[in-house]
């Protein structure tokens, strides 16, 4: 049979985070494709950074924060006006 989807979840490549910059108090909103990944050999770590468009800070992220249903429909909306 057709697998037929009872409730729709998003993707974790779907899936939009905002953080927010300490330079210069932007709020921006990502995906994991946007996200950088350093390697720190000596430690055994590694770490996730963004580059902030607005001051080009760069942004480490500890911890994923999903937008919000009211952030999202702000960054739908905007994209409707931007065309992209
Ligand atoms: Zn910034």
């Amino acid at each position: 049979m057709t697998i037929r989807i009872i409730r729709r979840g998003v993707p974790p490549s779907e899936k939009i985070y905002k953080v927010t910059c300490a330079r210069c108090d932007s709020l921006l909103a990502y995906k994991m494709e946007d996200i950088e990944v350093t390697d720190d050999y000596r430690e055994h770590k590694s770490f996730q950074s963004l580059n902030c468009p607005v001051c080009a800070n760069k942004i480490f992220i500890t911890q994923h924060v999903e937008a919000n249903e009211l952030l999202k429909e702000e960054i739908n909306r905007r994209r409707n006006i931007d065309g992209y």
